[in-house]
């Protein structure tokens, strides 16, 4: 291990003080975290995402070469979660170590100045102060202090692949909606959650449909395995199959396992990562001993300080690029990243910026995103740096679009407006006589034009029984996108009654009434515009005329 730990850079550091090996409590934490900062001030950002059930900080280090505070584009966001379960403080210990020895080596140790000068990486010692403060030093396999101070279990109590909403769910802990808020916040790519009560790498899912505790295979497993993989076999004793004394039976292969294999559970951590952003998260479970006297605290910093590192440059793996748009080279945001023969998408952040992780392997990738042509290209994935693929998407020719989301309907690609109110009230009748049995058409006050589309619309009392959904536009003359809007909308619903099955079912269970132009005038060749009126040119006694109009229906 020696050589590939040189081979890596990783030689020649500064230690952390082995007069700091020892236990922290939420006082000692808090300014055990500040000095850090003030030590590193140019590269590290100390900051809260919330508060405990007890009012207390849920603390994150950030460390970033630059301008800690905000994303860079093309930086991936790494983060590490400790001491989830108040009583199992390895992890929690082992986080602030591992904060203290980046500020004392990222301006000196190869391995850790390239990490933090291309990562941004986040670390939440904590993420349950209160249980921790419950809990003891020498209970090594209780349950004390486990749950957070409503007595509640934090990993379960995310929200659920196969669970979701069943009454027996408990209510979102302070902590659990903190933690939420800040993966929206962030586009974290990597992640690990960090227990104690066994030594082993455990990846997604956790979960079962049935309850039972079979291997659940995620579908990103190759590349789980091969994460945790990293992590065990860069750990002095996770891989010889290490047994825990009040377990063993337990014998994991390879020092990793599949979550719902070893034990089934609903409403963790790793597997909300994993299906609700685009980061993948993994629970690295660092000793037998939950909560250990503090003179066994430096052998656990020894042990995992260098898989810690492993695990967070896997980050760096897989595939990783940019998507812009064509035409004008903007970042795309939100693009769905594809894999062939994997269901699961990432998606580009703000700026158009990616990363997805891959075992190694040949992958064919597919770039998708609506209103553009999408992209894909086929790229060979090593153990080694991430390949780089950008991707530049063009608009899609509305034409395509038009054949593949609007029924090939030639009038709703139309490139003008109607140029007065008669010419929407004889469309609006042309389509009732096209679509007979779906779309009816009556005349209102004042001549405004209401079309009905409904499946059951010659059956008046099934008709309305249903409810009912009403859309007006075109309020005066001077605006009239909204009229062409819903015209378009209303050719759209009638064309696909027989062509799709969501829209033959919406209209079997509503009636919609559209309006498509409200504004009525006595002259029907008024012309309709879209100038910027100012609000005086609007007639308010039309307006109100036509709302009469509206009252009927
Ligand atoms: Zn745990």
């Amino acid at each position: 291990m020696r050589s590939d730990r040189e081979r890596k850079g990783f030689k020649d550091y500064v230690s952390v003080d082995s007069k700091s090996l020892v236990h922290h409590n939420y006082d000692a934490l808090t300014a055990y975290l500040h000095r850090i900062h003030s030590a590193c001030p140019s590269v590290t950002r100390l900051y809260s995402i919330g508060k405990s059930v007890q009012n207390r900080e849920l603390w994150v280090i950030e460390f970033s070469g630059q301008s800690p505070g905000s994303h860079r584009p093309g930086v991936p966001e790494f983060k590490y979660v400790g001491n989830m379960h108040g009583n199992e403080v390895v992890s929690r210990e082992v986080l602030l170590y591992l904060a203290d020895f980046f500020c004392r080596n990222y301006d000196r140790t190869p391995l850790v100045k390239d990490l933090l000068a291309s990562t941004r990486v986040h670390i939440m010692p904590s993420m349950n102060p209160d249980g921790y403060e419950s809990s003891h030093a020498g209970d090594s396999n209780g349950v004390v202090g486990r749950s957070n101070a409503n007595g509640i279990d934090l990993n379960r109590n995310f929200p659920d692949q196969f669970r979701a909403g069943e009454p027996d769910e408990k209510p979102e802990q302070p902590e659990t909606a903190a933690v939420r808020a800040w993966l929206a916040r962030w586009p974290f790519v990597l992640s690990a959650n960090l227990h104690g009560g066994a030594v082993v790498a455990n990846y997604p899912f956790d979960g079962t449909k049935e309850g039972a505790s079979v291997y659940s295979k995620a579908p990103d497993d190759a590349t789980f395995r091969q994460l945790a993989r990293a992590y065990s076999s860069s750990h002095p004793r996770m891989t010889s199959q290490h047994r825990c004394p009040a377990y063993l039976t337990e014998r994991f292969t390879d020092g990793i396992t599949n979550g719902a294999q070893w034990y089934s559970l609903y409403g963790g951590m790793q597997d909300y990562n994993y299906l609700n952003t685009n980061c993948f998260e993994l629970t690295l479970e660092l000793s037998c001993n939950k909560h250990p006297y503090a003179a066994e605290l430096p052998r656990y910093w020894s042990e995992n300080f260098y898989p810690l590192l492993v695990f967070m440059s896997a980050v760096h793996k897989g595939v990783r690029g940019f998507v812009l748009d064509f035409d004008t080279g903007a970042p795309l945001s939100a693009v769905s990243v594809l894999v062939d023969g994997i269901d699961h998408a990432v998606l580009t952040a703000q700026d158009g910026d990616y990363w997805r992780l891959l075992a190694p392997g040949s992958y064919t990738l597919r770039f998708v995103k609506r209103g553009y042509s999408s992209y894909s290209a086929t790229v060979t994935v090593t153990d080694e740096a991430a390949v780089q693929l950008n991707a530049t998407l063009r608009i899609r020719p509305f034409a395509d679009w038009s054949a593949a989301q609007d029924f090939n309907l030639k009038a709703n690609l139309a490139s003008e407006y109607l140029p007065t109110i008669a010419d929407y009230r004889q469309q609006s009748k042309d389509l009732a006589r096209q679509y007979p049995g779906l779309v009816a058409v009556r005349s209102l006050a004042d001549g405004v034009t209401a079309l009905t589309l409904c499946g059951r619309i010659d059956d008046d009392d099934a008709k309305n029984s249903l409810p009912g959904a009403l859309l007006v536009g075109t309020l005066n003359k001077f605006e009239s996108a909204t009229g062409e809007v819903l015209l378009r909308l209303a050719r759209h619903l009638a064309a696909g009654y027989n062509q799709s099955d969501e829209l033959r079912s919406l209209l079997n269970n509503l009636r919609i009434t559209i309006v498509p132009v409200l504004f009525s005038s006595s002259n029907n060749s008024t012309k309709l515009s879209i100038n910027n009126a100012s609000s005086a040119d609007c007639s308010n006694t039309e307006l109100l005329s036509s709302a009469t109009a509206v009252e009927s229906l």
